[in-house]
Order: structure tokens, then C-alpha cells, then sequence
């Protein structure tokens, strides 16, 4: 079993010098750590909690072009988003799958469902037509396929195909974490920039360990700010001046009991005009999501959020009972880093403000600021970052691993021809999505026969760590040695996502 040694890797940090640091361990931390140690570089990745524990464990999941983009015209960023969802469904085949989203049109809506169900073509078409057709549906035919849809208030809708990742966001993250160790890249959780100053073409940085207590420093070449929230924060300390900015907006979650068995996204537009999601998680339903400008980075989620949400997803379905708070198991709130001019107010238009992204570069002091993007623009950013990091002057070899991808078909039948030898692996699992070890293998990928021999070797590891979660004590075993976890909740809520799925009593596992 790899053995990820929190401990080994400060101390490779400590006095070390690389060529590219990363600070933030967020989606596009993960990426830019991915493709740069990938192509030979020496990289050092800091994130000052844990590895996706910011905004990257907060989304809604979803792999998807940005539908609703096209009615502010932004085309360029459909068009880059929906060829990023495309690349990641062709390597993602076990993890991100196409899904159909249902969308009911109320009566009175801004846009006719024959005007959106015209933008949804136009969708297809920029999605290069990789996903199934839409179709327009009336209301009878809305009733028939998802009778939990109140059709007294809608005026027929479509269905059309994007995409939505089956494991949460954050372990997709932490799997160009993972990448980024398998090419030696000193990465480190709970460590935070502290100081940094460009000195005689280097970056000198003073970083703080949180949990050994102690400071120390290191150098780079290049200095690459992905701290998506606390992006203008990190670079006023790092002295860099900026033409763009960020501004938040926030955004939360329900997760609540299994709304419907149909494995499908239900969208509708809410009360405030933007576009709400009732989407599969495991064998729950996650519904959201919010749009409100903040300024704390790390808000909370009010009373008033949830009533809300809950609101109008009732007032939206015809469920027997309303959902009320007390159904709610758990919740997610993180604030969306917007890329806005350093000079634009943000008073105006709020919900138009777009979701796109932009790299900054700073050619004199090698530093490169990643403003806004969303997870389905990993690849896209990843390939900008390798781009610029050349034009800084770093020699990324051309010859390189693959950062990015599941491993080979082959691969994953080896896997499932040694998993049918032992019992136990075959049957359904929890989350109603295929098998147990369908589910090791989504989750650990080249790491899962040695989840397989744990259990060789020890057949009560197969037992549920928390009862009927699905969460083995062989995975928390392989959490402990070879995922970096540092506590409870970086299992629950990271490594897996049964924290949001159950309401655990809230045992303290020894880590
Ligand atoms: C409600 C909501 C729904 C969304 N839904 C989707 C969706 O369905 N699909 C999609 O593609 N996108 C979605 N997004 C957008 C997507 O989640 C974000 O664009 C993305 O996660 C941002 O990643 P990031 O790496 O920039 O930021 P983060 O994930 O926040 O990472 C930044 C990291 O930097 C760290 N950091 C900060 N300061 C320091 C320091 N001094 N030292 C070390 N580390 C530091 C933070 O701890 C943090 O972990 C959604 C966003 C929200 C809020």
C-alpha cells in the first residue's frame, strides 16, 4: 500500500526549492499540481485545510456545459465548457456519467418553453451533439415520466443531457491530488501561506503547519495563486497588483431522503429567476442551489437559505408530504469565486455575472493568479496552466504521464475478475449505484486491488465502518495510510461523502 507520509512530505518541503508552488488545494490547485508535476516538474502544492475543503466540496456536481449561459450570450464559455464535459465523460466512464435533465417551464416564464426548448438544440449542437437529443415535452408527457412534478403551475418543459459526477466533488479533486503524488509532488494539507516575497527572481515563502505548530520556509521559481475565495487576500500578500478580481456569491445545498427513484435531474427556475436542481446523490436527493453576494469567504448557512430553498421546491413538486427542515440531513454552502474588472462594481445584474475564467499572468515576477472557472473547467485550466508556465520560462517536459483520466478498460476488468473471487464484492451497493466493487473501484482506480488483498488478508474488513453507510473498514484503513487524513471529517465529508449521506452518531475514528 502506498504509504503518504504527512510528516515525509514537510520535511521535503522545509528549506526545499521548487520550480512551481501552488497555493490552494481546491479544484484548480489539484489540476495545476496534476499536469505540472506530469510533465517533470518539481511542484509543491500547500492548501491550509484540507484537500478540497473550500469551495471544491460545495458544488452541485454537475459536469455540465452551462445551459443557461446561452441567455446572457455567452457562447465562447458554453463552448469551452461543453467540450471540457464531453473530454471528461470520454475518461471518466466510471465516475461522470450523462445524465438527463428534466425541466419544467412555469406559465408566465420570462422565455417560452418552445424559445428554450430551441436554446436547448442550439445547446445540443454546441456540445458538438456528443449526448443524447432534447426533447420537448408537454405536460401530460411531464406527468407520465415524473409525476412528483406539479404540472398546474408549469406549461410543458424538455429534457435534455449533461452530465454529473457519482462520487462527490471533493474526491474528484483530491484524484489530481492523488496524480500529482504519484509524480512526486511535495503536496501537503493543513499547511498555510503565511508570507511571500519575490527576491532575486525567486519566491521565498514562510508557510505555517497547523498541526505540528511550526513555521518554516521554502523557495520557487514560479508562484501560482489558486485560492479561488481567498484569491486578492493571497495576493496582496504576495505584493502582485491584479486588472481583475474576485467577488462571492454563495451558494447552498439540502441534502434530503430520496425524492424520487429516477435516476434523473429535475431543474425548474425559482422564485429569484435562476435555475434550481433537485439532483441523485447515492441513494439520497441533494436540492439547491442559492445566489446571494457575500463578502466572508467562508459563510454560514442562515434560516433563511434553507426556507428558501424549501420553499420553492414545494411550491414546485407534488410530493404526499412537504419537505420540511426537519427531513434535512445535512447541508453544503461555499461561495463561488467570480472573475469581475478590478473596477466594476457588482450592484448590477447580479446573477448575469459570468462564470467563466481567467489566468493572470505576471511575466516579471513568474506568477500566475487563477481567477473564477468551474470543476467542469478542470482540463481546460490545467491545459492554460502547462501553456504558461512554459512561457515563463520552466522546461515541462514534453514527454509526460497522463494527468488526468481513469485507468485503462483493461485495467478495471483485471480488477473486477479479482473482486468476483471474493465474496461479498459482487452484491448491490448502498448507494444503488451497481456493486461494491464498482464503488472501490470509483473511488481508489489503481489502488483498488489493494483494497481487495486488505480483505484477502483480513475478511472482517469488509464490514461497514459506520453500519449500512457502505463505507468499508478496508477503505478507512487505506484512508489512513495512504490519503493523508488528518481527521474524522476529512473521511466523511472528502474522502467519501457518507457524512453528508447519513446523520452519523458522531463517533471519533482513531486517525
Ligand atoms: C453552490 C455552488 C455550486 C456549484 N456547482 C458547480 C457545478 O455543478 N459544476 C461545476 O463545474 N462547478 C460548480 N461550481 C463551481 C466550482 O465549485 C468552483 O468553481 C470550484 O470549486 C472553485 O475551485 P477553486 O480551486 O478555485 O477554489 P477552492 O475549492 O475554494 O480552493 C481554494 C483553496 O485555497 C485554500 N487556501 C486559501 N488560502 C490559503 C492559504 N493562505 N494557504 C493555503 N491554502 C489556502 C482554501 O482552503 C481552498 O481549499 C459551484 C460552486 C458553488 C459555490
Amino acid at each position: 500500500m502506498p504509504n503518504i507520509s504527512r510528516i515525509k512530505k514537510l520535511e521535503e518541503l522545509k528549506n526545499g526549492s521548487f520550480d512551481a508552488t501552488i497555493i490552494g488545494g481546491g479544484i484548480n490547485g489539484a489540476v495545476s499540481a496534476a499536469v505540472l508535476s506530469s510533465h517533470g516538474l518539481k511542484v509543491a502544492l500547500i492548501e491550509m485545510n484540507d484537500f478540497a475543503s473550500g469551495t471544491s466540496q460545495e458544488s452541485s456536481n454537475l459536469v455540465w456545459g452551462g445551459i443557461k449561459y446561452l441567455e446572457s450570450y455567452e457562447f465562447k464559455l458554453v463552448w469551452n465548457l461543453c467540450k471540457s464535459r464531453n473530454q471528461l465523460i470520454k475518461q471518466y466512464p466510471a465516475n461522470i456519467k450523462e445524465i438527463r435533465f428534466l425541466t419544467s417551464i412555469q406559465k408566465n416564464f420570462r422565455k417560452s418553453s418552445f424559445t428554450i426548448y430551441l436554446g436547448s438544440l442550439l445547446y445540443w449542437g454546441m456540445g458538438r451533439f456528443f449526448t443524447k437529443h432534447p426533447i420537448k415535452l408537454s405536460n401530460n408527457k411531464i406527468e407520465l415520466i415524473e409525476p412528483i412534478i406539479n404540472t398546474e403551475i408549469t406549461n410543458g418543459g424538455l429534457e435534455y443531457s449533461d452530465a454529473y459526477l457519482i462520487e462527490n466533488d471533493a474526491r474528484f479533486t483530491f484524484q489530481f491530488i492523488k496524480t500529482a503524488w504519484d509524480n512526486k509532488t511535495c503536496g501537503v494539507n493543513y499547511t498555510e501561506l503565511k508570507d511571500s516575497v519575490y527576491e532575486d527572481g525567486k519566491w521565498k515563502l514562510k508557510i505555517h503547519d497547523k498541526i505540528g505548530e511550526q513555521f518554516f520556509d521554502f523557495e520557487s521559481k514560479v508562484l501560482i495563486n489558486a485560492t479561488g475565495p481567498f484569491l486578492d487576500a493571497i495576493n496582496n500578500v504576495s505584493d502582485i497588483k491584479t486588472d481583475k478580481k474576485i467577488t462571492l456569491s454563495k451558494g447552498i445545498h439540502l441534502i434530503v431522503p430520496q425524492i424520487t427513484k429516477a435516476r434523473r435531474v429535475i431543474t425548474f427556475f425559482s422564485d429569484d429567476g435562476r435555475l434550481f436542481f433537485i439532483i441523485p446523490m447515492g441513494n439520497k436527493t441533494c436540492i439547491g442551489t442559492t445566489d446571494t453576494a457575500v463578502d466572508d469567504p467562508d459563510p454560514s448557512i442562515t434560516k433563511e437559505d434553507i426556507q428558501f430553498v424549501l420553499e420553492n421546491i414545494n411550491k414546485r413538486l407534488d410530493l404526499n408530504k412537504p419537505i420540511e427542515e426537519s427531513d434535512v440531513i445535512s447541508t453544503r454552502c461555499g461561495v463561488r469565486p467570480l472573475v469581475i474588472d478590478a473596477s466594476q462594481e457588482t450592484d448590477d445584474d447580479w446573477l448575469q455575472l459570468s462564470r467563466k475564467h481567467v489566468l493572470e499572468v505576471n511575466k516579471e515576477k513568474k506568477h500566475i493568479s487563477i481567477f473564477g472557472g468551474k470543476l467542469t473547467d478542470c482540463i481546460n485550466i490545467g491545459e492554460e496552466i502547462h501553456h504558461e508556465v512554459k512561457q515563463l520560462g520552466l522546461n515541462p517536459n514534453p514527454y509526460h504521464e497522463n494527468w488526468y483520466g481513469e485507468p485503462t478498460q483493461s485495467s478495471k476488468h483485471d480488477f473486477e475478475e479479482k473482486a468476483k473471487q471474493l465474496t461479498g464484492l459482487m452484491k448491490a451497493s448502498n448507494d444503488e449505484l451497481g456493486t461494491v466493487a464498482d464503488r472501490i473501484w470509483r473511488r481508489y482506480y489503481n489502488n483498488a486491488d489493494e483494497i481487495l488483498n486488505m480483505i484477502k488478508e483480513d475478511e472482517t474488513l469488509l464490514e461497514d465502518a459506520f453500519e449500512a453507510t457502505g463505507l468499508l473498514k478496508a477503505e478507512i484503513e487505506f484512508m489512513k495510510n495512504a490519503e493523508m487524513v488528518t481527521c474524522t471529517e476529512d473521511i466523511l465529508r472528502r474522502r467519501s461523502n457518507i457524512g453528508l449521506l447519513y446523520k452519523l452518531n458522531q463517533t471519533i475514528l482513531e486517525i
